[in-house]
């Protein structure tokens, strides 16, 4: 805490005042300014001396008075310094950025912070803010937050389809198991695979094979429910639980998803590609070992729509008798 009387102010080296790199403003009681120093006359545009006695949210009108008299409470009430930091509040003063050319932010982020200046009587009658510039710093931060969470996202996702990868399907797919065990509605899993696909590499090329893939995978987030957890589990492989879902309307979801990819043509280099798929399906059992005991049965049950002729979907046998 710092004692001053108005000559004090004065005592201040103006020097000192004004070749710091932070904002200083001396206010009275009444929000009144009585300093304002070098910094804050450059990033405002505004000089000392056309500032000085005006009231602070008259002239700065951007502030929001109640929420900085209440913030300022304590200044006054209990002679203690309050902190106002950028995360908080980005700024306190609107000032551009340092460096308009170079610098990624619209505006300067600042911590701001605000001190008690006791008079002679031992009261507090003013007090003062300084304000820092924190720009980079904020940038700093705001930019690793952001590529932490494209790294996040980058790494869950498969590149080619946007679908979840194997790796976070299967994390997912055991917290969706393991609410299936508590909750009494049944959800039905499914697994896709593309018919002779090789040949479709073999004919047209690997990157054609992957534009099927894309292609497919945009059908079937089409054709599925956002809370639905789609995944691409292999090559041409797809894994799907649907929720809240009995197997029988998985099944009206599966011959939807089946008739489009049947009619869905591939354009790549002039050629159109056309191809079909085929589909297992196994409904949530009760007294399922694990997460992948159950997807085995939606595996088997591709399998036996692979070894019926392909183009077509099959549902676990010993669910449905
Ligand atoms: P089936 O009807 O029995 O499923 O026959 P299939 O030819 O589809 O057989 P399989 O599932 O064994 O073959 C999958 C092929 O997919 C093998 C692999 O070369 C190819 N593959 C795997 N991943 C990719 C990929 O990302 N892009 C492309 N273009 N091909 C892939
Ligand atoms: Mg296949
Ligand atoms: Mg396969």
């Amino acid at each position: 805490m710092l004692n001053s009387t108005p000559s004090q102010h004065s005592a201040v080296p103006t020097e000192l005042l004004n070749s710091i790199e932070v904002g200083i403003v001396i206010l009275d009681k009444d929000f009144r300014i009585q300093v304002f120093n070098k910094f804050m006359e450059n990033h405002s545009g505004d000089r000392a001396e056309d500032v000085t006695g005006k009231v602070l949210f008259s002239h700065f009108t951007d502030i929001e008075e109640q929420w900085l008299r209440t913030k300022v409470d304590p200044v006054f009430n209990l002679k203690s310094p309050v902190f106002i930091i950028w995360e908080q509040r980005p700024y306190l003063f609107k000032f551009g950025c340092n460096r308009p050319v170079t610098c990624a932010a619209k505006h300067m982020y600042q911590n701001v912070t605000m001190f008690p200046l006791v008079g002679q009587d031992g009261n507090v009658d003013k007090f003062c803010m300084l304000v820092y510039d924190v720009t980079e710093q904020a940038l700093g931060k705001l930019g690793m937050e952001h590529l932490n969470e494209e790294l996040k996202i980058a790494s869950r996702v498969d590149g080619l389809t946007g679908l979840y990868n194997r790796r976070y399907w299967q994390e997912r797919f055991e917290d969706v198991f393991k609410l299936c065990k508590r909750r009494d509605k049944p959800s039905t899993a499914m697994m896709l695979d593309i018919d002779h696909f090789k040949r479709i590499n073999d004919t047209y090329g690997h990157q054609a094979g992957d534009k099927v893939i894309k292609m497919l995978a945009q059908l079937i987030q089409r054709c599925v429910r956002e809370t639905d957890l789609a995944g691409r589990y292999g090559g041409e492989e797809f894994a799907i639980i649907l929720t809240d879902s009995k197997v029988e309307s998985a099944a009206v979801v599966a011959e939807r998803i089946r008739q489009l990819a049947q009619r869905l043509e591939v354009e790549h280099e002039g050629q159109t590609i056309q191809f079909t798929i085929s589909i297992g399906l196994a409904q949530f059992e009760r007294d399922f070992k694990g997460s992948m005991a159950w997807l085995e049965l939606a595996d088997q049950a591709l399998y036996e729509a692979k070894e019926n002729g392909r183009n077509q979907y099959r549902v676990f046998e010993a669910i449905t008798l």
